[in-house]
């Protein structure tokens, strides 16, 4: 088969990781038979640079014409001066909204070789911990509308609106449900129905849907729970679906259980199988163009791809295991390597990577 993939490689240590994770992907085609065309496109601070805003219609475009994207991040201090709507991060949120991505997954998936780097007591997180997260991206108080006035005793007065209609609520919650099934069958709804009518609206809407998915152990939680539930016994969950700001919250803590944020993968969806895939971390303008940032978030990330939009198990699981036994080996970069350990480059961390593939 034949797949095309946009490639935006961005800014800070984008090009680094980006470059490392497309040799991995090359080295799949080859074992299985595939071939992966890859189509560049810029976003972020090397398009304003470029052409003046940080999401050119042709990057738009490239994307819109691909079978997924690829990217690695965006963004930096060159940049952080521009005017909010020009801002290098804004092409993110824009190719969310172009390509009508939806659900963003994000798994806090430990390996059980890195769970010295893992905050909690080891107890709590042994064997591994794989939970996947799925928040709702598009709607909710980020999107809803938002101002300020003037009041007449108590001061100027700022305002959020949290809207979330019964569609929007369905068509996350049947991704959710759908990874549940693909999973343990495990899925926690997380919401704040005791206080907030969109919670309401949203718990009614899983409750129907469970009804669809009976083999599905289904559970709700509050969102104040949920955050103490991760942190006290977070082997309990499997999946779990949430709307905007709270899977914001809840997925940043998820994935600092784990350890490393140089380690971490998510996709986002749309209706269709193209994704958007990227590590969770940013640029990392601190270590950029040194050739020791970890690739392995990108790496999973393309492991994601594989699996979600173009259905290829084998292959994904052949990334993840390649990672896996790496890791296992002992081989790692600084920013996991424990003190005085020897640390691989980026480029010697994908070899390691792909050596494991061939
Ligand atoms: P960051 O994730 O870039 O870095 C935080 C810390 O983690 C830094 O010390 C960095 O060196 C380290 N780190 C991150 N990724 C790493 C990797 N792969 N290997 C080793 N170490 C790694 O977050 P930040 O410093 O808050 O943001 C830097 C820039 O990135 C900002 O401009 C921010 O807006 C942008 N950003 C972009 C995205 C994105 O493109 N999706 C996401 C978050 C932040």
């Amino acid at each position: 088969m034949k797949y095309n993939i946009a490639v935006i490689k961005g800014d800070g240590i984008g090009p680094e990781i980006v470059t490392e994770a497309v040799k991995v992907l090359d080295a799949i085609g080859e074992k299985y038979g595939h071939e992966f065309v890859y189509t560049e496109a810029l976003a972020g601070g090397c398009a304003i640079d470029a052409c003046g805003i940080p999401l050119p219609q042709e990057t738009i475009d490239i994307c819109k014409a691909s079978d997924s994207v690829l990217l690695g991040a965006v963004g930096g201090p060159k940049w952080d001066n521009q005017p909010g709507h020009l801002r290098a991060e804004k092409a993110i949120l824009g190719l969310r909204s172009e390509l009508g991505l939806f659900a963003n997954l994000r798994p806090a998936l430990m390996f059980d070789s890195l769970s010295d780097a893992c905050p909690l007591r080891p107890e709590l997180v042994e064997g591994g911990l794989d939970v996947l997260i799925v928040r709702e991206l598009t709607g909710g108080v980020y999107f809803g509308e938002r101002g300020r006035k003037q009041t007449e005793d108590m001061g100027e007065m700022a305002y959020d609106i949290m809207p979330y209609s019964e569609k929007e609520i369905e068509r996350i919650g049947r991704v959710a449900f759908d990874m549940a099934m693909k999973r343990n069958k495990k899925l926690t709804s997380v919401d704040k129905s005791n206080v907030l009518e969109t919670s309401r609206l949203w718990r009614s809407v899983m409750h129907k849907l469970k009804e669809e998915y009976p083999e599905v152990e289904y559970s709700d939680l509050f969102v104040d729970n949920a955050a103490m539930q991760l942190v006290i016994n977070p082997k309990q969950f499997d999946v779990i679906v949430t709307e905007n700001m709270f899977g914001d919250i809840l997925s940043d803590e998820a994935s600092m259980i784990t350890g490393s944020i140089g380690m971490l993968p998510s996709a986002s969806l749309g209706e269709g199988t193209r994704g958007l895939y990227e590590p969770i971390h940013g640029s990392a303008p601190d270590i950029a163009g040194k050739n020791i940032a970890n690739p392995l978030a990108t790496i999973l990330s393309l492991g994601m791809m594989l699996r979600y939009s173009f259905g290829l198990q084998e292959e994904a699981l052949a990334v993840e295991n390649a990672v896996k036994a790496v890791l296992d080996e002992g081989y790692r970069t600084a920013d996991i390597a424990k003190n005085g350990e020897k640390a691989l480059n980026t480029q010697e961390m994908g070899a390691k990577v792909i050596s494991k593939i061939k």
